[in-house]
């Protein structure tokens, strides 16, 4: 990309950038800081992984970039554009473009395998012929051409997932966001689905964020980041290390409770 198409784009090759994440929730009067000063930025065609424990704040982070809930505060842009200043409509139509794949797939079990799969694409003005025929395509896409009038009952866990990954294509998504999206499934079918990510990402450019907490998943992303205690870090030394400081915080906090005495 030459620097004309940066001005023109105004955000360059960059589809998502966190500034200062911070997301606390309130459990009772106790504050959880699920995100502590989250700091991301994924260029389009990226293939990325977001490794942690649980608890470490993966879900929270995911519901944030992916516009499902707020934060309390920093910045979310995606394609450059603050999500933060956006009315509900606003935000509405731009987690139309984010194409969600959940560990336990969330298929609609009364509708067949391509009527899952054109869901997203009826807000899109397509006709219903133009929907079918593009639903069909993404269905041979993720390998499933054969299966395209099986309800989701009448297929396994690994082509679940596939009909799952297939409904976000059809959402021509800026950036597909993935939490534990094997997490599922037997490991032989992991590996198949995480081919069929890695040829989409390769053969199709699309974007994608895969949310686990298994190492072996984040093996097949070409860049890994590490999250923990709410905290984003770039190596697995940084991350090992600010394990080792959390557990001792939480243990130094555990044994201040035990000297309190009892009243
Ligand atoms: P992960 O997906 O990595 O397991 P989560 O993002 O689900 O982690 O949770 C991060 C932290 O925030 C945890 O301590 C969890 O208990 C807490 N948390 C998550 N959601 C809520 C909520 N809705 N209310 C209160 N605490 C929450
Ligand atoms: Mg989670």
């Amino acid at each position: 990309m030459n620097s004309t198409e940066r001005e023109v784009s105004g955000f360059g090759n960059v589809v998502l950038e966190t500034r200062d994440l911070k997301k606390i929730y309130l459990q009772g009067k106790v504050e959880v800081h699920a995100l502590r000063g989250v700091n991301l930025t994924i260029e389009k065609g990226e293939l990325i992984s977001i490794l942690g424990p649980s608890g470490s704040g993966k879900s929270t982070l995911l519901n944030m970039i992916g516009a499902l809930d707020r934060p309390t505060s920093g910045t979310i842009l995606i394609e450059g554009q603050d999500i933060g200043l956006m009315n509900k409509n606003q935000l509405a139509e731009v987690r139309q473009h984010v194409g969600f794949v959940f560990q336990y797939f969330n298929l609609i079990g009364r509708l067949s395998a391509v009527q899952n799969v054109e869901l997203p694409m009826t807000v899109k003005g397509l006709s219903a012929s133009e929907r079918k025929q593009k639903a069909i395509e993404f269905m041979n896409r993720v390998g499933l051409g054969d299966r395209i009038t099986h309800r989701p009952s009448e297929l396994s866990g690994g082509q679940q997932q596939r009909v799952a990954i297939a409904r976000a294509l059809a959402q021509d998504p800026k950036f597909m966001l993935m939490d534990e999206p094997t997490g599922n499934i037997d490991t032989r079918t992991r590996d198949e689905i995480l081919k069929l990510i890695k040829q989409l990402n390769e053969e199709h450019n699309v974007t994608v964020v895969i949310i686990t907490h298994d190492a072996m998943v984040a093996k097949f992303t070409n860049r890994t980041v590490y999250i923990v205690d709410g905290l984003l870090y770039s190596t697995q030394e940084e991350a090992a290390e600010a394990e080792q400081n959390t557990r001792i915080a939480v243990d130094e906090r555990a044994n201040g409770r035990e000297e309190v005495p009892a009243e």
